[in-house]
């Protein structure tokens, strides 16, 4: 049977660039992959639905809930965003090690019913670097970019529950960063300590 996967959350301000680091590090390898998460919030343009997201009404959001079907679940300016439990336990299951993009709510719950799952917080250089990524992504409305700042202000504040944090400045630095937290957890004692037993 497979070795079981690891659970890595990844949480930072939206903007902060968290899925291109993420992306660019796991280029290439095939024991890793991204949960997709459901959300009430609408697609971008260019989302895919089942892809980017599962995106669904605030109905079916919550019928999710009372049913046990969310391994985690948030709101997060004005929307609500969870965790699809099956996927990520089948995947785990299967040894892959998953990889979940969610807020800080959502990894303390992780944290709670996972201790092992891997933390780690990726920031932007700076928060005005921050306001310049956002605006020029020009998806989202002024108020939208000023709640998503201030949002990110109060995350900061939350990050002790992390493991590790990455400062995304300059993209591949940040890609080898991550690329280096996945080795070290690899060669953690508890995760090896079965090969003491063919010595
Ligand atoms: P966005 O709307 O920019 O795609 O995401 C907003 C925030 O929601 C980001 O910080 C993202 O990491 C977080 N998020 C996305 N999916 C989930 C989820 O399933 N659970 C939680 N708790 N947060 C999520």
């Amino acid at each position: 049977m497979a070795e079981k996967g690891k659970l890595i959350v990844i949480s930072g301000p939206s903007g902060a660039g968290k899925s291109t680091v993420v992306n660019r590090a796991i280029q290439g390898r095939t024991d890793m992959c991204f949960s997709t998460s459901v959300t009430t919030r609408s697609p971008r343009p260019g989302e895919v639905d089942g892809k980017d997201y599962f995106f669904i009404d605030q109905e079916h959001f919550q019928q999710m809930v009372e049913r046990g079907e969310l391994l985690e679940h948030a709101s997060y300016v004005a929307h609500s965003y969870g965790t699809p439990r099956a996927f990520v336990e089948k995947q785990m299951d299967d040894g892959y090690n998953v990889i979940l993009d969610i807020e800080v709510q959502g990894a303390r719950q992780v944290k709670e019913k996972m201790p092992e799952a891997v933390l780690i917080f990726i920031l932007p250089p700076s928060m005005e670097e921050l306001r310049r990524r956002l605006e020029s992504r020009g998806t989202d409305s002024g108020d939208v970019i000023e709640a998503r700042l201030l949002r990110a202000k109060e995350e900061l504040k939350e990050a002790s529950i992390y493991d590790y944090i990455i400062v995304n400045d300059k993209i591949d630095d940040a890609a080898a960063d991550f690329a280096a937290i996945l080795k070290a957890e690899h060669c953690r004692f508890a995760h090896r300590k079965h090969l003491l037993e063919t010595f």
